[in-house]
């Protein structure tokens, strides 16, 4: 028997309609590439959506045809968004710090017809242009007073010229939940990038369990910050969940340094904001030699790489600031895990509270996780146990845009799920903890030493911007550790000092054996470190002699 309830599907366009008629008047700020700072409503946004969604009928754009955009958090990227989903298009957003060929290779891949870029990124546009075959139509993101002449695109528009006149009433059509919504390459540290292809469904249900209390919990009190670039696994849904909560939106736009973020967040009195560890550290670094408190932050969410304790105890200490650390990735649209204490929890001392938030968190109702060994069984949920980190669920991907290479594992019971290529520990309370990549496990005489512990306790030294701990090949132990390490402005640390720090933080023989200072570590496209890179930099490092 079936139930008897009304069959709507999940729909994004459901998503800005419901905003325009219930928190209609709630405020979006953008801080535009101009430099000037643009409000408007909600309401605004599903107007202009409308538009798009029109102008793109203009194009005699078909169904699940691919729009890509090129550009930072604002406004004008919110209702591409809605409009090119809503309307049965795909939105493939592309991150602007991949290098250019790599852009072209993207576009191509994906059969993009459409692409909208932020005047920041015209100088890429301009060099890559003729190499990307199914783009028929380039859109620069400004008025139409600011488009340059001669650019030497074909075609080239404004985006005010080419939505701003189209009639502002749209039938949003209704289509099958699982359609394409929008994708989003992997960062693709090797081999070339595969897309997670997102579908109204799964950003649907993310997007309502990235709002509940647990998770982000997002509400209309909120004025909430995303940091994290729309570019990067849509901005960890934000966007769709503050148009289901009617949250306060504020982009930053190109400002993603300290100076900038701060400003943004104390003249529209964000309350919660959301971003990668490097953004926070850009952040603290700008406001602690300036004496600065924040007057009305009190969450922020910091995920994508593992959270150093040290930043979450200078968040907690010496700003009122709770940090909920989570992890997610692009295969899992992103959010798998937040990090937020059960009521059993609340008695417990506040040191014993900290050890539990330094974990990656509890796995958020719809996506399932489990640990295994090599041999594929699951491993206790002990909190000392360590195996690969397997996820499925239904915003979990099945496979990847095109069909490149069956992404999923099969176990023992028939079940698929993902591997997400972490390794990890779970406790009896659910709490996951991300020891490593599993292609940066370091392995010394059989036994494992998980980096990120190792790069977090360096972190904590008040002398270091930012450690990286690799592996290097060593005659009796297979692998050694050593910490490669960025010291912060005019601070001074030695090579003996900072091994010493280890003393009693670490087991002996995981305290890495040298300490290698350098002015920079390598950043990828999304703000990690690149460990392959840097390993390829240290090539002929030699390990210091040992008894
Ligand atoms: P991406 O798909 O580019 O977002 O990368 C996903 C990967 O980032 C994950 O598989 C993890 O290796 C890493 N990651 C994300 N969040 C965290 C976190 N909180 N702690 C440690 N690693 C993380």
């Amino acid at each position: 028997m079936l139930g008897l309830m009304q069959d709507q599907p999940l729909l994004i366009s459901n998503l800005i309609e419901f905003a325009d008629k219930h928190h209609g008047d709630g405020e979006v700020v953008s801080r535009r590439v101009e430099g000037d700072i643009h409000r408007y409503t909600w309401s605004d946004v599903a107007r202009r959506s409308r538009q798009v969604a029109n102008a793109l009928d203009g194009m005699k754009l078909g169904f699940s045809d691919r729009v890509a955009t090129l550009a930072w958090n604002g406004y004008r990227h919110l209702e591409l968004y809605f409009g090119v989903s809503g309307s049965g298009r795909v939105l493939h957003t592309i991150n602007p710090r991949l290098h250019p060929e790599q852009i072209a290779w993207i576009t191509n891949h994906a059969e993009d017809q459409v692409l909208c870029f932020d005047m920041t990124f015209l100088p890429i546009i301009q060099a890559i242009h003729s190499k990307c075959n199914t783009v028929q139509h380039w859109v620069a993101m400004c008025d139409a007073d600011k488009l340059p002449a001669d650019t030497g695109i074909p075609n080239l528009i404004s985006y005010e010229a080419w939505m701003g006149q189209q009639s502002t009433r749209y039938p949003w059509p209704m289509f099958d939940e699982n359609t394409a919504s929008s994708m989003c390459y992997t960062s693709g540290t090797t081999g070339n990038p595969k897309a997670a292809l997102y579908s109204h469904r799964s950003t649907t249900l993310h997007a309502y369990a990235a709002a509940l209390p647990d998770v982000m919990c997002i509400s209309a009190r909120d004025a909430i910050l995303p940091v994290v670039p729309m570019f990067h696994v849509n901005a960890w849904g934000i966007p769709y969940s503050t148009a289901l909560t009617g949250a306060k939106l504020v982009f930053p736009g190109p400002g993603m340094d300290g100076k900038s973020v701060y400003e943004m967040i104390e003249n529209e009195g964000v309350t919660y904001a959301a971003g990668v560890p490097t953004v926070w550290q850009m952040l603290l670094t700008y406001m602690k030699p300036n004496g600065l408190k924040f007057s009305t932050l009190k969450r922020t969410v910091i995920g994508g790489a593992a959270c150093p304790p040290a930043m979450i105890f200078a968040f907690r200490d010496d700003y009122g600031v709770e940090v909920l650390h989570a992890w997610g990735m692009t295969e899992l649209s992103p959010l798998g895990t937040l990090c937020t204490l059960k009521n059993k929890h609340l008695k417990l001392p506040k040191a014993e509270q900290m050890k539990l938030l330094l974990k990656q968190g509890r796995a958020i109702y719809g996506v399932d996780m489990k640990i295994v060994n090599d041999a594929g069984d699951e491993q206790p949920h002990d909190g000392k146990a360590y195996g690969d980190l397997l996820a499925k669920g239904p915003w979990v991907v099945a496979n990847y845009y095109k069909g490149e290479g069956d992404p999923l594992v099969t176990d023992k019971d028939g079940q698929r799920w993902f591997p997400t290529g972490d390794v990890a520990t779970i406790d009896a309370d659910g709490f996951m903890q991300i020891t490593d990549r599993s292609k940066d496990v370091i392995k010394s005489g059989g036994e494992w030493i998980s980096s990120i512990d190792i790069e977090n306790i360096a972190v904590a030294h008040p002398a270091v911007l930012m450690a990286a701990c690799i592996g290097m090949a060593h005659p009796k132990w297979d692998e050694r550790p050593i910490v490669v390490v960025v010291k912060k402005p005019d601070a001074q640390v030695s090579r003996e000092e900072l091994l010493a720090f280890y003393d009693g933080k670490t087991a002996k023989w995981q305290v890495p054996d040298d300490v290698v200072f350098v002015d920079s570590i390598p950043l990828g496209a999304t703000g990690k470190m690149l460990k392959t890179k840097l390993r390829e930099q240290l090539k002929d490092y030699v390990l210091p002699a040992t008894p």
